[in-house]
C-alpha cells in the first residue's frame, strides 16, 4: 500500500506540466527607456497652445521644479510708464549677443485663484538694459510668450539696470488670460521689494533665478 501511495505521487508530480515560475523581484531589471530625472514638458497638440519654447536643460529643470505656489492673494496691477511698445517678438529668450548684464532667469506660473493653471495666456515683457536705458526704436529686452499647458511660463533674461526715474530694478509686464482683459503690472527684486510684486531670487554665481507666479482672476 505504501509502495502504491509512493507510485502514485511519483507518477502526479511526473505529470505535472513543466512551468518555470520566475519571481519578479529576482528578474533582471528591463533596460529603461524612460528618463526618470528629466521630467518631460508635456504639451498638449490638441490644444495647439502656443507654449513656452522648451529649449535646454535648465530649462525642462527649472519649470519641473517651480515652487509650491501661493494663491491666496491677486498680483496687484502697476503702472505701464512710458516705455512700452507694441507688437513685440515672441520668444522666451530676450538675450541677444554680447548683452551686458548677469543673466535672470524669471519662470512661474499663471493661475486662478482657486489655484488653476490658465494655458495659452499672453505674457509681455520689456525692461531697461544694465544701464538702465529702454529700447525705444526696436526691441531689445522685448517679447511676449504663452503659457503652456500647466499655465507656466519661462523667461531668460538679464537683471534690469535702474534710471534716474525710477532708481529700482523692475520688469514690466502685460499679461492677458484667455478671454480676459489686458492686465499690466511690473515686478521687483527683493533688494527693493514692493508688496505683492517681488521675486523670489536665487543668486547662482553666474546667474539668477527668480519666481514669479501671477495669480489671476
Ligand atoms: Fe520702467
Amino acid at each position: 500500500m505504501k509502495r502504491l501511495l509512493i507510485l502514485l505521487i511519483f507518477m502526479i508530480a511526473a505529470c505535472a506540466p513543466l512551468s518555470v515560475d520566475v519571481n519578479p523581484t529576482l528578474a533582471p531589471p528591463l533596460p529603461d527607456s524612460t528618463p526618470t530625472s528629466i521630467p518631460a514638458v508635456q504639451v498638449d497638440p490638441a490644444t495647439s497652445a502656443p507654449a513656452a519654447e522648451v529649449t535646454d536643460e535648465s530649462n525642462i529643470d527649472i519649470l519641473a521644479n517651480l515652487p509650491d505656489p501661493d494663491c491666496s492673494a491677486l498680483t496687484p496691477a502697476d503702472q505701464e510708464g512710458p516705455y512700452y511698445t507694441p507688437d513685440t517678438p515672441e520668444r522666451t529668450s530676450l538675450i541677444d549677443e554680447g548683452m551686458q548684464g548677469k543673466k535672470l532667469i524669471l519662470a512661474g506660473y499663471v493661475l486662478t485663484a482657486d489655484c488653476l493653471p490658465i494655458p495659452t495666456a499672453w505674457l509681455d515683457f520689456w525692461q531697461a538694459d544694465v544701464n538702465g536705458e529702454y529700447d525705444n526704436e526696436g526691441y531689445t529686452l522685448r517679447g511676449h510668450q504663452f503659457t503652456d499647458n500647466k499655465g507656466r511660463y519661462y523667461l531668460e533674461t538679464i537683471l534690469p539696470g535702474e534710471y534716474p526715474q525710477r532708481p529700482i530694478e523692475h520688469i514690466h509686464v502685460k499679461l492677458q488670460i484667455p478671454g480676459g482683459e489686458v492686465f499690466t503690472t511690473q515686478l521687483y527684486f527683493p533688494i527693493q521689494p514692493v508688496n505683492g510684486l517681488t521675486v523670489q531670487l536665487e543668486d547662482k554665481g553666474d546667474h539668477f533665478v527668480a519666481y514669479f507666479n501671477f495669480i489671476m482672476k
